[in-house]
């Protein structure tokens, strides 16, 4: 039955085995991020056998399908407050960046008699989360260290995931600077430092990071061998971890452009083709709901991707040395959403090689 996505595991442990040396080289430990596969405790717990000791999903629904795993569990968005009770539950820490949300988990954790780690978030330009005052910043500090219900374990800085600010060594050396003066005001030394995602490893490469950033959340370059602040593919990492295996049900010669009153789509925008004379044209059986276009590659270098609607994929397989037929498959790479669809979309059924 298709569609399928099959998962490179070998592969997939290459990366995180070439990705966590690199990061072991300069001490940083590194927390694997799952959520671009929806928690899928197959996949997370490949991340494991390379050696990766913390998992990190922005969703408590997916940590929670990593409780067989022994390594600990980071909520990495901040955490809802209707949500404390299953989040002291299935995770051990938390990135976060509200004193009351902090309180209300302090509340469900001493409930249950547990203790949770919290790593407050600094905003350093991205204006994604975290705290942008630093007072308000160490004042949080302050009252956390004083709850106990939660543990103040670090802090960390999320960068290049909203307004695609780089991190640089300034801002690494500001997160330092932030963590020394907590630690001087409680008394002792923050355990975490987070340095950043898959975009601040270039930056870790060329040295640019300063002494006691220990910690990178990585998803991307663990999953593509890709760092994101240049997009380069990591030297000995794979970029076939995830393949989707897409089923042909029509094939035929069609006109370039299409005939008729042209509407607008669903955006408001109305579509514009290129007169390329009759083309051999493809339609698979998987669409938006299952892949995302701008993220995913033909297998096949002579297939041009047209588009696609919910649950129509549309190729030109015109220039392709091979003749394809109805029901035979075609095979695309997916990148990072569009693995993130296929993981989330329950038509794709999941393979692992
Ligand atoms: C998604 C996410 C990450 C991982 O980002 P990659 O670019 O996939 O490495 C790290 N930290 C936070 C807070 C995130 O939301």
């Amino acid at each position: 039955m298709y569609p399928l996505v099959r998962v490179n595991k070998k592969h997939l442990l290459e990366n995180v085995r070439t990705v966590t040396e690199l990061c072991a080289a300069r001490n940083m430990a590194v927390t694997g991020v799952t959520k671009v596969f929806g928690g899928d405790p197959e996949i997370a717990a490949v991340y494991v056998a390379g050696g990766i000791t913390r998992l990190g999903d922005s969703r408590v629904e997916n940590l929670k399908l990593l409780k067989g795993l022994a390594a600990e569990k980071w909520l990495i968005r901040p955490p809802m407050m209707s949500e404390v009770d299953d989040l002291v539950t299935y995770a051990d820490a938390s990135l976060n960046s509200e004193l009351a949300t902090i309180q209300a988990i302090n509340g469900a954790a001493i409930a249950k008699g547990k203790v949770h780690k919290v790593i407050l978030m600094v905003d350093l330009g991205d204006i994604r989360e975290g705290f942008i005052d630093h007072d308000e910043l160490v004042g949080a500090a302050l009252e956390t260290e004083k709850m106990k219900g939660v543990h103040l374990y670090g802090i960390g800085v999320n960068l290049t995931c909203f307004s695609f600010i780089q991190s640089d060594s300034e801002k690494m050396t500001a997160l330092m600077e932030l963590s020394k003066t907590i630690g001087e005001t409680i008394g002792r030394e923050l355990e975490v430092v987070s340095g950043g995602n898959s975009a601040t490893l270039d930056l870790m490469m060329k040295g640019g990071i300063s002494e006691g950033v220990n910690n990178l959340r990585l998803g991307e370059s663990l999953l593509f061998g890709k760092e994101r602040a240049n997009y380069t593919f990591l030297p000995g990492t794979h970029k076939d971890v995830f393949t989707l295996e897409c089923e042909i049900v029509e094939l035929k010669e069609k006109p370039s452009v299409p005939w008729g009153t042209v509407g607008v789509d669903s955006y408001g925008k109305s579509p514009a083709f290129t007169d390329r004379g009759t083309r051999l044209k493809v339609i698979c059986a998987l669409g938006k709901q299952d892949f995302d276009v701008e993220t995913s590659t033909p297998v096949d270098k002579d297939i041009i991707i047209l588009g696609a609607s919910s649950d129509h994929l549309m190729l030109d397989v015109t220039d392709s040395n091979k003749s394809y037929k109805v029901g035979d498959t075609v095979e695309l790479q997916l990148g990072y959403f569009s693995t993130m669809r296929a993981f989330t979309s329950r038509y794709v059924r999941k393979v692992y090689v």
